[in-house]
């Protein structure tokens, strides 16, 4: 399986990071190395000195597509969860100053922490859910999925013209304002809705 990840997806996170609005998302991938299952800590690697937490909602693909339309898109996935896109900002800084690819400060081993995953049919609108983020029990990102530029099925179509969907891949769709650095001994505790899904400390 891969995790596709959309960056640049709620206007507000692009303008903290001083990046410009893209006319069409950002892609990229993670390999399945980067995942964390079951609440396992985060071991703080010695490459960089400045991770960055980035919360979002992630949806788990239910069958093979390619080519797919936004209206058919729903179909694709039953179950949504919730997940950290770790980003070694420091090194991110440096390889996009350089136009390099972003792999090393996106992809690396347990860039990944995911949450177990929920029916989509228990929630009223996908297109307004709630889920944050606290470090040690202080909020430190909010976002609703009506901020984004993308929406669920819009992003399945855009990354469904580039790569093939298979039953089990993951969808990151994008991180709200309020990202930042965690450090060793920090907990971290997301949420979808009011529901805590992943709570995990960094080591
Ligand atoms: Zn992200």
């Amino acid at each position: 399986m891969k995790i596709l990840c959309i960056g640049r997806n709620y206007a507000e996170h692009i303008a903290e990071l001083n990046n410009e609005r893209p006319s069409e998302p950002v892609l990229f991938i993670k390999p399945d190395t980067a995942i964390l299952r079951d609440n396992e800590p985060f071991y703080y690697p010695e490459f960089s000195q400045d991770i960055h937490h980035e919360v979002e909602i992630v949806l788990k693909i239910n069958k093979m597509g390619k080519n797919i339309e936004p209206k058919f898109a729903h179909k694709y996935y039953e179950e949504i969860g919730i997940g950290i896109d770790f980003t070694a900002r420091d090194l991110q800084s440096k390889l996009k100053e350089k136009g390099l690819p972003w792999e090393k400060a996106k992809a690396f081993n347990g860039s990944a922490p995911i949450s177990g995953f929920i029916p989509k049919g228990e929630f009223n609108d996908l297109n307004n859910l709630n889920f944050h983020l606290e470090i040690n029990g202080e909020l430190r990102q909010k976002g609703n999925t009506s901020m984004m530029l993308w929406n669920f099925d819009e992003i399945i179509a855009e990354i469904s013209k580039y790569f093939t969907l298979k039953t089990g891949d993951l969808i990151f769709t994008g991180t709200p304002a309020g990202v930042g650095s965690v450090k060793i001994g920090d907990t971290l505790s997301a949420y979808l809705e009011d529901e805590k899904l992943l709570e995990f400390e960094i080591k």
